[in-house]
C-alpha cells in the first residue's frame, strides 16, 4: 500500500486547533497521556497473551521505553504493548470515539476564548496532546499477532498521512519532533523527564526505563599516579516506582509497605494510626487507600479545604487533593482512590458534577465512617487517641452532612462527670448507665473540665448519682443542638430553665418547702433583686444547689456563659441578657441575710451580699469578675468584720 493522505475528522481538527494555538498551562501532561496509553496497551496485550499462545512477553519484559535525541530534538515513546492495525489505527487515531474527548471539546466551545487554556491545562487529551510539544508526530504501530506494521504521521493541520511501514516486534513507537522556539520546554532532558514521570506515572504499573549515560573510571586505561580516565556507560534504568501498591492484593501487602508508602507519598514522618484498603465493586468499581494519621496537622482548623486524597484513573495520576471524594470534617484522611469507571480525560469542573465521582464519595465517607465505629468498639486505646487527635473535626459533620449524622452521633465522645479528666465515653456509654428512672441526658458546657466540675450546677446530679457530660469543646455548642435527642432521649443542658429530677411524691414535698421557703425569704428576695436589677433578670430559690450559696442560670432558649464566652472570643456584638441568679435556700448566709433585712431593711451590706453572691455565681462558671477590685475591697471588708 502506498502512503495516503487523508483528513481528520472535524472534531479532531477543531481539537487539534485548539490544542496548537492556545496557550497551556501545563504541556508536561502529555507525557502522562502517552504513558498511560501505552500503559493500556501492555494490559491489553497481556491480557490477550493468557488465550492467545501467539502472543508471547517480549524479552526484557512489558515496558515502556523513552529514547531522547538531543540532537535531533525527537523524544519517542516505545511500548510493546498490544499496537494497531490499519483499521484500528484509522479508528482510533483520526477520529474521537472517546465521550470524554467530545464533552470536553463542547465545553471548550462554550467556555470564553481567556478560560480555555486553563480548561487544556486541567484536560488530558489523549495522544493529541502531542501536539501541545511537537510540530509532527510520527508513529509506528504493529499489532500484536499480525505481521504488518504502520505508520501514521501528522504535523497536525487537519491531514495525517498512512503507510505501510516495518516494526521488529508488536508495539508502538511514538516518535514528537519538539518544537523549537528558545522558550519551549526541553523535554529530551533526563531530568525533566524523570521529574514528569515521577510525577504523573510513578504507580503505572510496568517499568518506564530510559537509557542513562553516566562516566565511570576506566580501570584498564587509567595508569596508577596518573589522572584517572573516564569512560561512557550506558544503563537502563527504570524511572518510575511502579508501586501501585493499592493494585496489589490485601493479603500480600505488609505493614511496612503499607507505612513506607504512606510516609513517602504523603510525606508524614509517622506511620499512621490507620489504613484501610479496599476494592469496592458494583455500581461503581474503584479501589481505594486510606490512611489516618497519628497526629492532627497544625493547619487542620485553618485549612479546611486542604484533602489529601489523590486520584487516580487505572493507575494514572489524574490529581491531587480531590475534593469531591471527602467531606470538609473528613479532611485529615489521606489515600489514594483508583477509579477505573472513569475516563482520564476528566477535569476538575466535570468531577463536581459527575455522578460517578458522587458515588465515589460517598462509598469512601461510609467506609471512613464504618472503620471509626469498628476502631471505637474493638480497639477503644487507639479509637480514644484518634478521638483526641481528630474529634472535633468530626463533630463538623454533625452540621454538615445530614445524611450520615445518625452514624457520626454514635463516634461522638464526651468526658463526663463520672470519667477521670482526658478520658472519654460514647453517648451509648452513657445511655447504658443511665439510672433506671433518667429519661434525659445531661450536659453542661463550660471552659474547661476544671470550670464544670467544680461547677454547683452540679451537686444535685451528683447527690442524685446522675452523670452528666462534660462540653467543653468550642463546637459542642453547635453539635448539640444538631443532635437533639440521642436513642430517643432527650440532649438537657443543666444550666438553662428548670432541671426537674424529682419523683412525684418528692415533687410535692419539695413543692412545699418550696413555698414556705419563698414566703420566709421574700423580704431577701425582694432586697437582692431590687439591689442587683442591673445585673440580674430575676433572683429566686433554688432546687438545684446543695453546698454552693448561688448559681447563675440561662433561659432555655437564652444565651448562657459558655456562648457567651465563645461568641465574644469570634468577635460577635451580644445582645445583652441577664441571666437568673438562683440562691440556695438551704445556705446558712440566707438565715443571715434574712435577719439583716428584718433588723434594717436599709443596712449597706445586703447590697454588697448580694453583690458577692452574684460575682461567687460568675466566678464559679469560669466567667471573669467585671469588677474584681471591688469583689477584692468587698471581701477584705467581710473578713475584718468577723
Ligand atoms: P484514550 O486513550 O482516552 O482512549 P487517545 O486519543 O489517547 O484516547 O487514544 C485513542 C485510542 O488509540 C486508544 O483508546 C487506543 O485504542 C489507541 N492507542 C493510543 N495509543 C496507543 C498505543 N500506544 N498502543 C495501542 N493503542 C493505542
Amino acid at each position: 500500500m502506498s502512503t495516503q493522505t487523508k483528513s481528520f475528522k472535524t472534531e479532531v481538527s477543531q481539537l487539534l486547533d485548539l490544542v496548537i494555538h492556545s496557550l497551556y498551562s501545563n504541556k508536561d501532561i502529555f507525557l502522562r497521556e502517552l504513558i498511560s496509553n501505552a500503559s493500556d496497551a501492555i494490559d491489553r496485550a497481556r491480557f490477550e497473551a493468557v488465550a492467545n499462545t501467539d502472543i508471547q512477553e517480549p524479552e526484557g519484559g512489558w515496558k515502556v521505553k523513552l529514547i531522547a535525541d538531543k540532537e535531533a530534538k525527537t523524544l519517542q515513546i516505545v511500548d510493546n504493548g498490544i499496537g494497531m492495525n490499519a483499521e484500528e489505527l484509522e479508528t482510533n487515531i483520526g477520529t474521537i470515539a472517546n465521550s470524554g474527548t467530545k464533552a470536553f471539546l463542547k465545553q471548550l466551545s462554550e467556555a470564553d476564548a481567556k478560560d480555555r487554556p486553563e480548561l487544556i491545562g486541567q484536560f488530558g487529551v489523549g495522544f493529541y496532546a502531542s501536539f501541545m510539544v511537537a510540530g509532527k508526530v510520527e508513529l509506528i504501530t504493529r499489532r500484536a499477532g499480525e505481521d504488518k506494521a504502520w505508520k501514521w504521521v501528522s504535523e497536525g493541520d487537519g491531514t495525517y498521512e498512512v503507510s505501510e511501514a516495518e516494526r521488529e516486534n508488536f508495539g508502538t513507537t511514538i516518535t514528537l519532533h519538539l518544537h523549537e522556539n528558545e522558550d519551549a520546554t526541553d523535554y529530551t532532558q533526563e531530568y525533566k523527564l524523570r521529574e514528569i514521570v515521577k510525577q504523573y506515572s510513578d504507580y503505572i504499573a510496568f517499568p518506564v526505563v530510559m537509557d542513562v549515560t553516566r562516566k565511570e573510571k576506566d580501570e584498564e586505561a587509567s595508569e596508577e599516579g596518573e589522572d584517572p580516565v573516564y569512560k561512557d556507560i550506558t544503563s537502563e534504568e527504570t524511572l518510575n516506582s511502579m508501586q501501585a501498591i493499592w493494585t496489589r492484593n490485601k493479603s500480600d501487602i505488609e505493614d511496612e509497605e503499607y507505612n513506607a508508602f504512606y510516609k513517602g507519598a504523603f510525606h508524614d514522618y509517622e506511620d499512621p494510626s490507620k489504613v484501610i484498603h479496599w476494592a469496592a465493586e458494583g455500581t461503581t468499581e474503584f479501589k481505594g487507600l486510606l490512611f489516618f494519621p497519628k497526629k492532627a496537622p497544625f493547619d487542620l482548623f485553618y485549612n479546611e479545604d486542604a484533602k489529601g486524597l489523590h486520584l487516580y484513573v487505572k493507575r494514572v495520576f489524574i490529581m491531587n487533593d480531590c475534593k469531591e471524594l471527602l467531606p470538609s470534617y473528613l479532611r485529615f484522611v489521606k489515600g489514594v482512590v483508583d477509579s477505573s469507571d472513569l475516563s482520564l480525560n476528566v477535569s476538575r469542573e466535570i468531577l463536581q458534577n459527575n455522578p460517578l465521582v458522587r458515588r465515589i464519595g460517598k462509598n469512601v465517607t461510609s467506609k471512613v465512617l464504618s472503620t471509626l465505629k469498628t476502631m471505637q468498639d474493638k480497639e477503644p486505646e487507639a479509637y480514644a487517641e484518634f478521638w483526641t487527635e481528630f474529634g472535633r473535626v468530626i463533630k463538623e459533620g454533625m452540621h454538615t452532612d445530614h445524611a450520615n449524622k445518625d452514624k457520626i452521633s454514635h463516634l461522638l465522645q464526651f468526658e463526663s462527670s463520672k470519667t477521670e479528666a482526658g478520658k472519654t465515653i460514647s453517648l451509648k456509654e452513657y445511655v447504658n448507665r443511665m439510672q433506671p428512672d433518667q429519661k434525659e441526658i445531661y450536659f453542661l458546657s463550660g471552659e474547661s473540665r476544671q470550670v464544670v466540675e467544680n461547677s454547683p450546677l452540679l451537686e444535685a446530679f451528683e447527690s442524685r448519682n446522675l452523670e452528666v457530660l462534660f462540653l467543653t469543646d468550642t463546637i459542642d455548642e453547635w453539635v448539640i443542638p444538631a443532635l437533639d435527642t440521642y436513642d430517643e432521649k432527650p440532649l438537657k443542658a443543666i444550666n438553662r430553665g428548670g432541671v426537674d429530677l424529682d419523683s412525684e411524691d418528692e415533687k410535692k414535698e419539695k413543692e412545699e418547702a418550696k413555698k414556705q421557703a419563698e414566703e420566709t425569704y421574700k423580704p431577701v428576695l425582694d432586697a437582692l433583686k431590687e439591689s442587683l436589677k442591673d445585673q440580674v433578670k430575676d433572683v429566686r430559690l433554688s432546687d438545684r444547689l446543695t453546698d454552693s450559696s448561688s448559681v447563675l442560670v440561662a433561659d432555655d432558649s437564652g444565651i448562657d456563659a459558655n456562648m457567651e464566652r465563645m461568641m465574644k472570643a469570634m468577635g460577635q456584638v451580644i445582645p445583652e441578657t441577664k441571666r437568673t441568679l438562683e440562691l440556695n435556700p438551704g445556705h446558712a448566709v440566707m438565715e443571715k441575710l434574712k435577719a439583716m433585712v428584718e433588723a434594717d431593711a436599709s443596712d449597706e451590706r445586703i447590697a454588697e451580699y448580694g453583690e458577692l453572691l452574684f460575682d461567687q455565681a460568675l466566678l464559679t462558671e469560669g466567667t471573669p469578675l467585671p469588677n474584681p477590685a471591688a469583689f477584692a475591697k468587698r471581701v477584705s471588708k467581710l473578713m475584718a468584720s468577723v
